[in-house]
């Protein structure tokens, strides 16, 4: 049972995730994680993130390309940006068959989809490297969420996603935003990458949001990890505090 309050959007990855588990299909349980986490956060209950839930508006879509294995990962952060964004979709990506509905969101006439990938990649006439904001259609970013070998396979076996213009991160963008935060990891995860997305579209309530709900995230989650107390007095919280409303917790 799910004991998200309903003033939330759904969050498409938690879908994905309930789906699979009603299949029968179940996590790899990694060792040295027996104690029960909770369900809709993912993190270990005495840590719970779920009073830190920010809530903001967006004119962004996110339409998340997942593995199998990145839905069950507790430390998958493509679940926090369907927490983040109201507008959210999420679809195990699969070689030989595609999602009708996929299919379906790719052409509704009120987004224009942007799939996110290194521009490098790809032949330069389908990349730019901004969003359109003054258009009737809203933004839609399509992000693969998955390591960076499972999303050169997926960019390539997808011909659904070829008549996509391709918004590829300028490099000084990346550094900056790298600066602004001290990320020191060469990478940016699915959620950093999105915050990017959603500045680049006008949604920067969102993308601060997101930011510093990825950093409260990662310290509830390595807190956790390390047996170490809560701590919710750090910048990150601060942070976020504006974007989550009080809410009584509910009893059940
Ligand atoms: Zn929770």
């Amino acid at each position: 049972m799910s004991h998200t309050p309903a003033r939330f959007a759904l969050n498409a990855v938690a879908r994905l995730r309930d789906q699979r588990e009603e299949e029968g299909i179940k996590p790899i349980q990694a060792r040295g994680w027996r104690a029960p986490r909770c369900r809709d956060c993912r993190v270990i209950e005495s840590h719970c993130l779920c009073a830190w839930r920010p809530q903001v508006a967006t004119r962004s879509g996110v339409c998340l390309i997942m593995t199998n294995k990145e839905v069950f990962k507790p430390s998958n952060t493509g679940w926090l940006i369907a927490d983040v964004v109201p507008d959210n979709h999420a679809f195990i990506w699969s070689r030989t068959e595609v999602d009708p509905k996929l299919l379906a969101l790719l052409s509704d006439p009120q987004w224009q989809p942007y799939l996110v990938f290194p521009g490098e990649y790809v032949e330069p006439e389908r990349v730019t490297n901004s969003v359109d904001v003054d258009g009737t259609k809203r933004p839609l970013f399509i992000l693969l969420d998955a390591t960076w070998t499972e999303a050169r396979k997926i960019f390539r076996k997808s011909p659904y996603f070829d008549r996509l213009p391709i918004l590829s991160l300028l490099p000084e963008k990346l550094s900056r935003y790298r600066l602004r935060r001290s990320t020191r990891s060469e990478h940016l995860c699915t959620a950093e990458v999105a915050a990017l997305c959603l500045d680049l579209a006008g949604d920067e309530a969102a993308a601060s949001a997101l930011d510093a709900y990825f950093d409260v995230f990662s310290q509830h989650y390595l807190d956790a990890k390390h047996q170490l107390d809560m701590n919710v007095s750090t910048p990150a919280h601060a942070e976020l505090k504006p974007y989550v409303q009080s809410v009584t917790p509910l009893v059940d």
